[in-house]
Formats: C-alpha cells, sequence, structure tokens
C-alpha cells in the first residue's frame, strides 16, 4: 500500500486540477473534492468553478447577477448555485 501523500502534495494536486478545470469530468471533481475534504483543505473560490450537485465544471455557465447575488445555472443538471458577491 502507497501512502505517502502529504498535505502540501495534496493542495498542490488540488491546485493543479482546478487550473484545468474545463479538462475535468465530474467524476474527477467528485474525487478531488473528497480529498481536499479529508485532508481539510478549503476550496474556497474554487467550489465555484463546478456545480455542488452534479460536479459538473462549468464550462459555459449561465451567469445572472441580482441584488449583489451571482447565481450560475449549471449547463448539466439544471440546479442553480448562488453566492453572495463581496462588496
Ligand atoms: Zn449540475
Amino acid at each position: 500500500m502507497l501512502k505517502k501523500t502529504s498535505k502540501k502534495e495534496v493542495e498542490k494536486h488540488i491546485s493543479e486540477f482546478f487550473s484545468n478545470i474545463n479538462d475535468r469530468t465530474p467524476k474527477e471533481v467528485k474525487k478531488t473534492r473528497r480529498l481536499a475534504m479529508k485532508f481539510k483543505i478549503p476550496l474556497k473560490e474554487k467550489r465555484k468553478l463546478f456545480c455542488k450537485k452534479c460536479f459538473n465544471p462549468y464550462k459555459t455557465p449561465k451567469t445572472r447577477i441580482k441584488n449583489k447575488i451571482k447565481s450560475v445555472l449549471c449547463e448539466n443538471c439544471g440546479s442553480i448555485s448562488k453566492w453572495r458577491i463581496k462588496n
């Protein structure tokens, strides 16, 4: 069993993963998110790069901003994610 993963390595892996988010599959996104959770690595802004319901990376998201709330429609499952926009 190969288990020599440091938190730093995982952080690097996650950051590389999200820099190429458009080439990733929902399955990979889910796996990476789980990895981040396991190592207690906060995804922060990276969470906004994929659908929280089906883990589909947002490629051409339909974005709408209203009352300082940004909504993104997932082109895969149709679920809408909302985030408050910070000033
Ligand atoms: Zn979705």
